[in-house]
């Protein structure tokens, strides 16, 4: 009988990720007997006893506590099992998770395996042999229709599925776990590869696609040819992609191909509209190009999924309400999400936010239960609004939230913190929802 392995994914956005296929099929070819255990989709970690090996995906912050909290658990219920962990956030947190079990890093595929023929005691393959990518293997996941779907204006709710052409980012945010991970690379992932995953999320029922790339033009060429040969061959798909300000600026041209071959929402990171906070975070844009590129998504007809980072050490009330204002301004508090009102800088282990004097003066050391340093605002009043400000958009979560009145109690709640008149009705509501969203609520 062929050793049972699991591939455990704890939290991925609401999607079906990449990733834990791509490891699923390794670990398949591989030999083993293979069961992926999504729990943000109510999968039982029961399920593990009697594995040999258990691998957890941690791509992001929120699913490597939860991972974390995972393995203490598996440790009871499989002891004889070999843990190991895989993803983005596995070499950043190397330290920490070599506690619980063996640490591979964010271009896992070969090192999972040699982990998993260790365990099980069987020889490598001679070196050369090897494939760099296998198409996914997804059926051990639950139905697509567990997981987030895109919903359109019209409130028409479409199946989404999730693959990836590229891992890694050619840039160097200051702020972001990619690059201490990455530096500056990234690894395309072939095409045959990606849009044999896509026929079979299609086949299952996807009737959209999140590309969940951290930059979807880090290689134009390489996601043209995607894109224009899924449409092709399915043209009804939608998709959606994320790209930074500066991408969308550089590559304007190229974004008509991306709405007529069905990109219905581009998510791209604003972070702020101060430019002393863009520079330290080194965005590589300033206010202006995120306005324009705001413009540039609008005149093409491709919907904008803006994302901030509003709490940071340099965020001060006046300055809150300031970027509250500007949204409102340009018309977006129908295509931002509630939780983007709420975003509080993260320092992960490496982070090069760090290197920033005035960030290290109010960081503290790495807390291993937060997978974070914790860090305080130099003017408490901001810490406190940032805390009711959360409090506002948690509420939120899990529901159809109406992005109006949620900006309205925020914009309240600011201009109460600042000393100012709040408005004793809610405003008018200036912007209702007009732009597809997913139905995932989170970001992390
Ligand atoms: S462009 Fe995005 S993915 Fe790339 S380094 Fe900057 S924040 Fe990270």
């Amino acid at each position: 009988m062929a050793p049972r392995a699991i591939v455990v994914s704890t939290y991925e956005l609401g999607r079906p990720s990449f990733d834990v296929a791509s490891a699923a099929a390794e670990l398949a070819a591989a030999g083993a007997d293979v069961e992926i255990l999504d729990l943000s989709v109510g999968a039982d970690l029961d399920r593990v006893a009697g594995a040999r090996f258990v691998a957890f995906h941690v791509p992001m912050h929120t699913a490597t506590r939860l991972a974390v909290s995972a393995a203490r658990r598996v440790r009871e219920l499989a002891p004889g099992a070999t843990r190991c962990f895989f993803g983005l956030y596995a070499p950043l947190n190397a330290e920490l998770l070599g506690r619980f079990g063996e640490v591979v890093g964010a271009e896992f595929e070969g090192d999972l395996v040699a982990a998993y023929r260790r365990t099980v005691g069987d020889h490598p393959p001679r070196p050369g042999r090897r494939r760099r990518f296998r198409v996914p293997d997804r059926s051990g996941f639950p139905p697509l229709e567990r997981y987030a779907r895109l919903r359109l204006p019209s409130g028409e709710l479409r199946v989404a599925g999730a693959t990836t052409t590229t891992r890694g980012c050619r840039h160097r945010c200051r702020h972001c776990p990619i690059v201490p991970v990455y530096r500056g690379r990234f690894v395309a992932v072939p095409a045959e590869v990606v849009i044999a995953d896509v026929r079979q999320q299609i086949a299952a029922g996807a009737e959209h696609l999140t590309f969940a790339d951290p930059d979807f033009l880090n290689g134009p060429t390489h996601a043209l040819r995607i894109v224009r040969r899924l449409h092709a061959a399915f043209p009804d798909l939608t998709y959606d992609v994320t790209i930074k300000v500066a991408h969308l600026l550089r590559h304007r041209r190229l974004l008509p191909t991306l709405r007529d071959t069905g990109c219905v929402l581009v998510t791209t990171a604003v972070e702020s509209f101060d430019d002393r906070v863009l520079a330290r975070l080194a965005k590589g844009h300033t206010a202006a190009d995120a306005e324009r590129a705001l413009e540039v998504l609008a005149e093409v007809g491709i919907a904008a999924n803006p994302t901030f980072v509003p709490f940071t050490p340099w965020t001060t009330l006046e300055g809150y309400l300031g970027l509250l204002d500007r949204i409102s301004e340009l018309g977006l508090v129908g295509a931002v999400a509630p939780v983007q009102y709420a975003i509080r800088l993260l320092l992960p282990a490496g982070s090069r936010l760090l290197d920033l004097p005035e960030v290290a003066a109010v960081a503290g050391d790495f807390d291993p239960d937060a997978l974070a340093h914790p860090w305080r605002h130099p003017d408490p009043d901001v810490d406190a609004l940032w805390r009711e400000i959360d409090a506002v958009v948690r509420r939120e979560v899990g529901r159809d939230a109406d992005r109006a009145a949620v900006f309205g109690e925020v914009r309240r709640r600011a201009l109460h913190a600042a000393g100012r008149p709040a408005p004793r009705a809610l405003e008018a509501v200036p912007d209702p929802v007009t732009v597809p969203y997913l139905t995932e609520p989170w970001y992390c």
